[in-house]
């Protein structure tokens, strides 16, 4: 049955993000035996701007380049979600990475709504100031729809707390007067919060120890590996190998490091740079991101991008456990089989949910002009995951269900909650 009017987001490629979020929503809405009229509403983007824009470049040249903002739901207060600048950007991409924005949202009940944004560029290919230049364009092209009120964007991939600082200044300078509200994921020096930059990987320490706990296992010589070595996985890396985890491998887009006693992680933090490979940095085994995968971990991390796990690769996943730290690793049929294999996910919904529950924090602070210790940010953070992952775990061992269907019957319910007592306008 053709739930949608106008279908315009039906993709079919197993690890293409739109089809794997429409996916896990339609099961979403099968166990929650919802209408056809809300799925109808659920499985579009309520809005999508889509901007081309020139920027003058450094040789005198001009480009243009193509951006999107998209809300996918407003239902439980404004939109929320980062932005990403990435040549693999799409519009299909940013509608799968809203759409789990609303229900990563929900689950951890925070009062927003879900959004995201992307430029197709390679930030490393820009100069410092052709990067500001295209920044500004861009915040100005999407600042009719952005706002404290409207929809607050965060860093994401190949975005950083200066491209943040830059969109606050842009949308500042047009109202006359500090915007601090208008995106989180800033500098602390003009209205981020303590303990943002950290949020993501600190609350997947946090859903790993409670993992722990509830499985009665050590965190303290569990073995991890991390795809991804940027401001998610390079994070989790270092809070839990300082809780006493061993983490055996790391990669970024290039490949990464690998050694069964422990990765000596400060010192690849250290070593990290655009320019030099991981491998360059320790004189240990280097590994493919294929092999990585494939290691036989207690905790496999995947935090990069969507798409890594499919029905190609899950036959050789060795990992105990997959606490997805990006949004969208594991495609559905990929899903399946691991969950056949009992192998537990904890989903990105909740897993990777610490950055937006700071970015909570920080929109807070700003509208109230006050600001928080970092402890207090980091212990209401761990209060929120924690009760999150509780809330799915009882919910799962409850229905019998995976985590990701607990968490996204909890989402979606809580969506579908609120959209039907708004009721529909006119
Ligand atoms: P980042 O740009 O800081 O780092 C990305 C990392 O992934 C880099 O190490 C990069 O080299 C690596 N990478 C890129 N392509 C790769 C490939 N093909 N194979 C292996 N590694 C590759 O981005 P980030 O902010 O750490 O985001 C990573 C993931 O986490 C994304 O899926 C993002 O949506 C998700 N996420 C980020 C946040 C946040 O607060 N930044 C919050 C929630 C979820």
């Amino acid at each position: 049955m053709a739930i949608s009017d106008n279908d315009p987001q039906a993709a079919t490629v197993e690890n293409d993000a739109l089809s794997t979020a429409l996916t896990q929503f339609d099961d979403a809405a099968e166990r929650l035996h919802l209408d056809d009229g809300i799925r109808r509403v659920l499985r579009v983007s309520k809005r999508e701007l889509s901007v081309n824009f020139p920027v003058n470049m450094d040789d005198g040249s001009i480009r243009v380049f193509c951006g999107y903002r998209i809300q996918h739901s407003i239902a439980r207060g404004p939109a929320k979600g980062g932005l990403r600048y990435s040549l693999h950007v799409s519009l299909d991409e940013v509608r799968a990475l809203a759409m789990w924005m609303t229900w990563k949202a929900a689950v951890v009940n925070l009062p927003f709504g879900g959004a995201k944004g992307g430029v197709m560029v390679d930030p490393r290919a820009l100069s410092a100031a052709e990067l500001e230049d295209l920044t500004r364009r861009y915040a100005t092209e999407i600042s009719i729809i952005i706002g404290p009120s409207e929809d607050i964007p965060a860093p994401d991939m190949g975005t950083n707390p200066q491209i943040m600082a830059w969109i606050m200044d842009t949308i500042s300078m047009h109202k006359g007067h500090t915007v601090a509200g208008v995106v989180t994921g800033k500098p602390v020096a003009v209205g981020g919060t303590l303990g943002r930059l950290e949020a993501t990987g600190r609350g997947i320490l946090f859903v790993v120890e409670e993992l722990c706990s509830q499985k009665s296992i050590h965190l303290e010589g569990s073995t991890v590996a991390i795809q991804g070595f940027g401001n998610v996985g390079s994070v989790a890396a270092h809070l839990l190998q300082r809780a006493g985890a061993k983490v055996v491998a790391v990669s970024d887009r290039v490949g990464g490091v690998h050694d069964g006693n422990g990765l000596d992680v400060d010192s690849l933090l250290e070593c990290r740079s655009d320019a030099k490979p991981l491998a360059e940095c320790l004189g240990v085994d280097k590994i493919t991101n294929a092999d990585l995968l494939a290691l036989p971990v207690d905790f496999l991390i995947p935090a990069a991008l969507e798409g890594q796990i499919t029905s190609r690769n899950v036959g050789d996943v060795r990992a105990r456990f997959i606490v997805e730290g990006a949004n969208g690793p594991t495609s559905p049929e990929a899903d399946r089989i691991l969950g056949e294999r009992g192998v537990m996910i904890v989903p990105d919904i909740l897993a990777n949910a610490g950055g937006v529950i700071v970015s909570y924090f920080e929109w807070v602070q700003d509208l109230q002009f006050y600001f928080w210790e970092e402890d207090e940010v980091n212990d209401r953070l761990r209060k929120v995951i924690t009760r999150a992952y509780r809330e799915v775990a009882a919910a799962a061992e409850r229905d019998g269900l995976t985590m990701r269907e607990a968490a996204m019957a909890l989402g979606v319910g809580r969506v579908v909650e609120a959209t039907s007592i708004r009721g529909i306008y006119p």
